[in-house]
């Protein structure tokens, strides 16, 4: 399936200079949706994980959608100030300021085996912070699964320590 051309590019959003990759087109093809949760579920099933991680916002699309179909449960880690329980936080560098996700602290055991998903690896920075908070609730990450990557932003190489997987690059910056 060729799932690049699912996925619409709108140049200098949402500042000059950037090149969005839009995956709302994508969801509205359900085959080029299914195949990315079928891809997943194929690779993710002999590892069974206890639970599946999303980032917000775009990773509670493909990682609820991946968690009910391999029928584990869903973790959500959030922007400051959405999650209502006892949360840990970690704030992450963006490219002006910083941001803070957050997660329920109860939400993963100990030696808990996750996967980790967001639709996109750019600079690794949400995903390395979300990856610390699940450590430091004991949680072992499997694998960190992304739709698209950019691999000119060298996500990768932040979150070496990480086995990474992605079903698409494009190599913009
Ligand atoms: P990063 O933390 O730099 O890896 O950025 C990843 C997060 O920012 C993901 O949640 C993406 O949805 C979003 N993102 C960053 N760059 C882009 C881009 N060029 N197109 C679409 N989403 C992006």
């Amino acid at each position: 399936m060729d799932l690049a051309s699912y996925i619409r590019t709108v140049p200098d959003f949402p500042k000059p200079g950037i090149q969005f990759k839009d995956i709302t087109t994508l969801l509205q093809n359900p085959q080029a949706f299914k195949y990315i949760i079928d891809q997943w579920k194929e690779r993710y099933t002999p590892h069974d994980p206890h639970s599946i991680v999303g980032a917000d916002a775009r990773g509670f699309i493909f990682g609820s959608a991946l968690a009910y179909a391999m029928e584990k449960p869903f973790v959500l880690v959030r922007k400051k100030g959405k999650l209502p329980h006892d949360t840990i936080a970690e704030e992450y560098e963006l490219e002006y300021g910083t941001d803070v996700l957050e997660i329920h602290i109860d939400s993963i055991q100990k030696d808990d085996r996750i996967i980790m998903v967001d639709d996109l690896l750019a600079t690794g920075g949400t995903m390395e912070a979300a990856g610390k908070m699940v450590e430091t609730l004991g949680g072992n990450i499997v694998e960190m699964a992304f739709v698209v990557e950019l691999p000119l932003l060298k996500g990768r190489e932040r979150l070496e320590k990480y086995d990474i997987h992605s079903l698409v690059e494009f190599m913009v910056d």
